[in-house]
């Protein structure tokens, strides 16, 4: 049997063949397929002003710079998240202050951030954990009232919603990947929404060297820019990708509720949080119950591929990687994180899986749990 991967973009021949065209046409930098996918994804956030760049990393850095954050100052974020999001707060010269998440949602505990906040935060940086929105209401409100601003780290996100509203069409700074894994891809590739035409003019000056160009033939440098513009091949992959992102994630969301279904009655791993509508999952990962297993997580995950069926980690809890404990995090600060950064295995979740591919990979988990729980043994 095929092996079933844990995620796979999909790419229809109309994509391919809107890359020949770039490839062809002899301009393969930033060019007319950039400009048109930064206003379809700008029409698809309602309007808001979108400027595209090479990852959502770079999109990150360049909108905590954008929002005025620098050395000296605090980032408040959550514990658990790709190492990116508290990363690109340490290369900017600015502190990133952890807080934890909810078990089941894996989403920043708002009442935590409360409490985070100093006389040196300057802004939040939450992350939509696998699509599911974090309380945009209360996590504004809180932004508001002590002058914060916010980035949005909506990397897992296009395509979610809170109450109604998609992710990015509202809010500060939002920033989007494109990376493979994601719900849509540029090969490479990412975008920040802005507030305005001003603040996106600043977004093209950081991911293009500083460059300004004030009136024609005339040419300066402003800052050391980064060099982070997307290419038109690379757009051209997005305009093919973002028509359908809306069947992409309804398609997750069907596979997500067949995951349910089948786990219905007394699941053997801990699921997540459910969601509404508006969550466009990205993932879908459970979290082991390792502690009545007689195996570890990378036993299960190589039981799981022995079986045909890949299976992630997604993620590790930021504060325990050697770059943070150098700056004196420790373990026990932030338990959910640490035992979702333990237990957590990304389960296959992808649009182009069956229905029965589902049931492989829940029928599998179900056998290898089983095969390796601990006996009772009576005292
Ligand atoms: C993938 C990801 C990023 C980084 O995206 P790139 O486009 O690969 O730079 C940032 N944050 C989260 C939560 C991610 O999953």
């Amino acid at each position: 049997m095929d092996k079933l991967p844990f995620t796979r973009p999909s790419i229809d021949e109309e994509t391919i063949q809107r890359v020949v065209a770039v490839l062809r046409s002899g301009w393969l930098a930033s060019g007319p397929r950039v400009l048109e996918f930064e206003a379809a994804l700008s029409a698809y956030v309602g309007g808001r002003p979108v400027r595209a760049m090479t990852s959502a990393t770079a999109g990150l850095e360049i909108a905590l710079r954008v929002a005025g954050v620098g050395p000296g100052d605090e980032v408040i974020t959550p514990a658990l998240s790709w190492c990116a999001t508290a990363n690109v707060v340490l290369r900017i010269g600015a502190r990133p202050v952890f807080v934890d998440v909810d078990l089941d949602t894996r989403n920043l505990l708002l009442d935590q951030v409360e409490a985070a906040i100093g006389p040196r935060t300057r802004a939040l940086l939450p992350v939509h954990f696998s699509g599911l929105p974090v309380d945009q209401d209360r996590l504004y409100g809180i932004a508001r009232s002590h002058g914060l601003r916010v980035v949005e780290d909506a990397a897992h996100a296009i395509g979610s919603a809170w109450r109604g509203k998609k992710i990015g069409s509202f809010g500060d700074l939002v920033c989007f990947s494109f990376h493979p894994n994601k719900n849509i891809t540029t090969g490479e590739g990412g975008a920040i929404v802005t507030n305005t035409v001003e603040e996106a003019a600043l977004v093209e000056q950081h991911r293009f060297n500083g460059v300004v160009k004030p009136a024609p033939g005339e040419f300066d440098v402003l800052f050391p820019g980064m060099k982070a513009n997307l290419s038109d091949i690379s757009a051209a992959i997005g305009l093919g990708q973002l028509p359908k992102l809306e069947g992409f994630n309804q398609r997750r969301r069907e596979l997500v509720a067949r995951y349910f279904e089948r786990w219905k009655v007394a699941p053997p791993l801990r699921l997540p949080a459910h969601g509404d509508a508006g969550h466009s999952w990205h993932m879908f990962a459970p979290l082991l119950p390792l502690e009545s297993l007689t195996i570890t997580r990378q036993e299960f995950i190589e039981r799981m591929a022995a079986r045909g069926i890949s299976v992630g980690v997604h993620y590790p809890a930021i504060h325990l990687l050697s770059v943070y404990r150098d700056l004196g995090w420790r373990e026990g600060q932030f338990p959910n994180a640490e035992r979702i950064g333990r237990e957590t295995v990304t389960l296959p979740l992808f649009p182009a899986m069956q229905d029965v591919d589902v049931d492989r990979v829940v029928e599998a988990a179900n056998a290898v749990i089983a095969e390796t729980r601990r006996v009772a043994v009576a005292s």
